[in-house]
């Protein structure tokens, strides 16, 4: 069967176009209980961006530390039922931050309107009732959660996201000034989880020509930014990298991640390591599978004088690589998509294991 995607309903691009939120805010301010609920990257607080918040009367402010862990079903539980405890059900939820806050916001939406634990819903179409307006705007770029049909959570048993067409964004807000502030680091590995998307997503059995349209432009414009554009971020590389990391998801959105989102999955869930780190982490040791993806990003580590940390799987105990690799080989969609459906035949535990020994 073909997917028939659901998209981002509106969306605005361009220095400046946050302070639009106020005037687009204004006609879905009349829903519901009328207020708006903003989550918000703690990093924000007490920053210039905290004043820019048009905030009215009613409406409530929640600043998250995305630095504690991944966005968990457990937090987006209490969240929900404080947030209708205090005042009912919202008009709407703005995200604004990075891929963690993203997720909360469009798992927030949803959970508002459906009744349990988010963790029931980690999957595809479980959830039973559309969730309120919500609105994403990213300030950093790379995941392409801004425009995915899943927020992904990490649950009692699983790292697996709440999918379905209502999880898209009703409304998103590309400002790409928002990510001036961006730590080094952490712009070049969320900026290679777009890079890594786009190789994946071209190398596999579901790539097709639209993924591959989206996919090569956002991977000519991480090339433009992390080979050609100088030393880092400056305001133009940013509003291309912002572009990138919404092509990269629209590319995946009709094609599937591969062999190291299905690695760097078992090393976040397992050991805690951020996505887009993870990412790189598992990439530099694939050049069995994606030959052509790690040189050209092995050039992009250095040119941007990243030190990938070495010798991590020297203070791992052989449990914990073979759980790792148990959640690894367990993304069969994954596997399929990179190596076709008799992908058992070409990988085993083993082999996933000796990945992470070399880590
Ligand atoms: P993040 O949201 O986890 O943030 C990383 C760090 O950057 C944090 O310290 C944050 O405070 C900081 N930060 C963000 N914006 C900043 C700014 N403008 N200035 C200064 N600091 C800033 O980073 P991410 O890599 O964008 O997101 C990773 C998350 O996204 C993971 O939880 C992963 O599971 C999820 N993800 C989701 C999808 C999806 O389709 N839903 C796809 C890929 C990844
Ligand atoms: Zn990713």
């Amino acid at each position: 069967m073909l997917k028939n995607c659901k998209n981002v309903s509106r969306l605005v691009f361009g220095k400046g176009s946050f302070d639009e939120l106020d005037r687009i805010l204004h006609p879905i301010r009349v829903e519901n209980e009328g207020y708006m609920v903003f989550v918000v990257d703690k990093y924000f607080q007490n920053r210039a961006l905290e004043a820019r918040l048009p905030l009215h009367k009613r409406d409530s402010l929640y600043f998250i530390d995305v630095n504690l862990y991944e966005p968990k079903t457990t937090q987006i539980d209490v969240l929900r039922d404080e947030v209708l405890d205090k005042k009912g059900l919202p008009a709407g939820v703005i995200g604004i931050g990075g891929g963690s806050i993203m997720d909360i916001a469009k798992a927030l939406s949803l959970m508002l309107t459906n009744k349990g634990s988010s963790a029931s819903y980690q999957g595809l179409n479980l959830i039973k009732n559309p969730g309120v307006y919500h609105c994403g705007i990213p300030t950093i770029s790379g995941t392409g959660a801004e425009c995915s049909t899943t927020a992904v959570l990490t649950g009692p048993n699983k790292k697996l996201g709440v999918k379905c067409d209502w999880t898209v964004f009703d409304q998103l807000i590309l400002d790409p000034e928002l990510t001036a502030t961006v730590p080094a680091e952490q712009w070049f590995y969320t900026g290679m989880d777009c890079y890594i998307h786009c190789v994946e997503a071209n190398h596999g059995q579901y790539q097709n020509a639209f993924s591959k349209a989206y996919s090569q432009q956002a991977m000519e414009l991480c090339q433009e930014v992390f080979l050609k554009g100088g030393s880092g971020q400056n305001p133009e590389n940013n509003e291309k990298l912002m572009i990138a990391s919404l092509m990269g998801g629209y590319s995946l959105t009709y094609s599937e991640v591969g062999v190291c989102h299905a690695l760097s999955y078992g090393l976040s869930y397992i050991l805690g390591y951020r996505h887009g780190l993870a990412n790189c982490l598992v990439f530099n040791h694939l050049n069995g599978y994606y030959p052509k993806g790690v040189r050209e990003f092995q050039e992009m580590v250095k040119n941007h004088h990243i030190e990938l940390p070495q010798g991590l799987a020297k203070n791992w105990t052989s449990d914990t690589i073979l759980v790792m690799s148990k959640v690894a080989y367990g993304l069969d969609h994954m596997w399929r998509h990179a190596l076709g459906l008799n992908w058992k035949e070409k990988v085993s535990l083993e082999k996933i294991q000796e990945v992470y020994y070399r880590l």
